[in-house]
């Protein structure tokens, strides 16, 4: 199996449809402060299994695509749901990358664990220290544990830090041979008590909307245009969500955000070729879009002006 390096793995996120990420889990027992999903030890997990399994199936026929990123919550929480979607997307030849908290590593490690873990491409772990000082974090101890677990099951390690003074060094310590991921704090979820909003800026000074090419699936059949976590977790207008019942929904689904006039406006330009559809300034590129996508929902003059725009785009191919 294909071990997926952390730039081969942001190399596929830059391409269109070869990668989306399956959320798998609203659940988490370790409560993190910063959390920008809000997860919680009883939060809503698969009920329908039924469903659940066509989404899964979706997914892993979806032609183009290479990898799945498994996220949530926390992907080990739902032990029977984790193994089917690895051993699914493993199965249909996409490279699995899991996202984890490695609160599961207390040895001995469970065998299925380490079975899901020998189907995974590659693991990011995450060993901030909300992460693992936290109510009921990994701890240093369990850390070690996980990471001579991913790596004795042969995935490729990629340690997920916060963008704080010395976390880069902090996990090269922890394993010399990983690639470490630095990543800014989230205003999002519980992460909105904790950090700053970002300052109002003209829409003028963001680019595109990249994480078009990220959309994102759920274990309840919720499948959302992006992996903005505040889109992912219900917030955000409806126009950037489909609920899918059936595996072929999903690439139904898929092809309907790639024809909307006002994500191919952002995918390509970003929020500044909605400035007659939308008012500046803006704290995040995705404030500006919620309102451009609500706005263009609720009034078909502004429907008709991005669809002209967007037909008008030379660089058109979606
Ligand atoms: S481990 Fe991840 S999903 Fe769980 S509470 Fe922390 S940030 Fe949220
Ligand atoms: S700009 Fe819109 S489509 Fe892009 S990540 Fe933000 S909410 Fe999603």
């Amino acid at each position: 199996m294909r071990r997926l390096t952390m730039a081969q793995a942001e190399e596929l996120r830059r391409v269109p449809g070869a990668s989306l990420a399956f959320f798998l889990t609203d659940r988490c027992p370790v409560g993190c402060g910063h959390c920008s999903v809000s997860a919680t030890v009883d939060g809503p997990t698969i009920r329908d299994w039924e469903l659940f399994t066509q989404v899964v199936a979706g997914v892993a026929s979806l032609p183009g695509l290479r990898a799945v990123a498994i996220t949530g919550g926390e992907p080990f929480v739902e032990r029977r749901g984790l193994i089917h979607a690895v051993g699914s997307l493993a199965a249909a030849g996409k490279a699995v990358v899991l996202f984890t908290s490695g609160y599961w590593a207390r040895p001995p490690v469970p065998a299925w664990i380490r079975q899901v873990l020998e189907l995974t491409s590659t693991v990011y772990l995450s060993t901030d220290s909300y992460h693992v000082d936290g109510p009921a974090g990994a701890g240093r101890d369990r850390l070690a544990t996980a990471v001579r677990t991913v790596l004795d099951a042969g995935c490729h390690l990629v340690l997920q830090v916060l963008d704080e003074p010395g976390a880069r060094d902090a996990a090269k310590a922890l394993c010399p041979t990983a690639d470490v991921s630095v990543i800014a704090p989230l205003p999002v979820g519980r992460g909105a008590d904790l950090f700053a909003p970002a300052p109002l800026r003209p829409l003028s000074d963001f680019g595109r909307c990249h994480l078009l090419n990220s959309p994102t699936v759920r274990y309840d059949g919720r499948v959302s245009a992006c992996c903005n976590e505040g889109v992912i977790v219900g917030a955000g207008p409806p126009g950037l969500r489909r609920q899918v019942a059936t595996a072929d929904d999903v690439a139904a689904a898929l092809a309907e955000f790639r024809a909307d006039p006002a994500l191919r406006l952002l995918g390509r330009h970003g929020p500044n070729a909605l400035s007659t559809i939308v008012d500046g300034p803006a704290r995040t590129i995705c404030q500006a879009c919620w309102a451009g996508v609500e706005r263009i929902a609720a009034d078909p003059k502004a429907l008709a002006v991005a669809t002209l725009l967007a037909g008008a785009d030379p660089g058109d191919g979606a």
